[in-house]
């Protein structure tokens, strides 16, 4: 499937946020965004004041690139959230949320979302015992995800255990370092999403 594969620090400029693409780069002064906190391109230091279409597209862009989804799956996670109970913009964050890579950047085995992925994508991690190289996978209460047993000895996966202790793991995972793995003990919430987005404006933009 076709991915972005630009530089990403030009993400965070569009958007005029950090999306925290980067790993342990976007929390030093080297982030791009600190060093040059205008949107990219020719005409990137003209301001415009944005439409409110603008602004819906906008947040539903920024979501997209935090979360690394491509429009079509986005779109299809706005479908399956809208016909769930609730509110359809946290059902959409939470979908989102409960995808195996995000899950697997969550437990602090990952600098970001993106490598989580390649790590998922490689096989690396099984649920409830049974391998899964789906990224978009998603996971449900009770389930319990670890490094499969034969990577637990890999030294990347050691560094990144010892790196992921010093994270605080979101409310809804128990993560037990030592063994590499977390269990499900909650569904995410909306308040659990630490991430600022205005997620309403873009149920606006899918209610056009
Ligand atoms: Fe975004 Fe991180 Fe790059 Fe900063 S370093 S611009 S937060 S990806």
């Amino acid at each position: 499937m076709a991915r972005y594969t630009g530089p990403v620090c030009r993400l965070c400029r569009r958007e005029g946020a950090k999306l925290y693409l980067k790993g342990d780069r976007c929390y030093t002064d080297k982030c791009a965004i600190q060093r040059r906190a205008y949107a990219p391109g020719q005409h990137g230091m003209s301001k415009k004041k944005l439409s409110g279409y603008g602004q819906q597209l906008r947040e539903k862009q920024k979501v997209r690139r935090i979360y690394g989804v491509l429009e079509g799956q986005f779109r299809r996670y706005f479908e399956v959230a809208e016909k769930q109970r609730g509110i359809t913009g946290a059902n959409l964050l939470r979908l989102l949320e409960q995808r195996l890579d995000n899950v697997v950047y969550r437990m602090g085995l990952g600098e970001s979302r993106k490598q989580a992925r390649q790590l998922v994508m490689h096989g690396h991690f099984t649920v409830n015992g049974q391998k899964v190289d789906i990224p978009s996978y998603q996971i449900s209460l009770n389930d319990l995800i670890a490094v499969k047993a034969t990577d637990k000895d890999v030294d990347a996966f050691k560094v990144f255990a010892e790196s992921a202790a010093a994270k605080n793991p979101p409310q809804w995972l128990t993560v037990n370092t030592e063994m590499m793995e977390a269990r499900v003990i909650a569904l995410p919430t909306r308040e659990d999403i630490d991430i600022p987005i205005e997620e309403h404006l873009i149920v606006e933009l899918y209610s056009r």
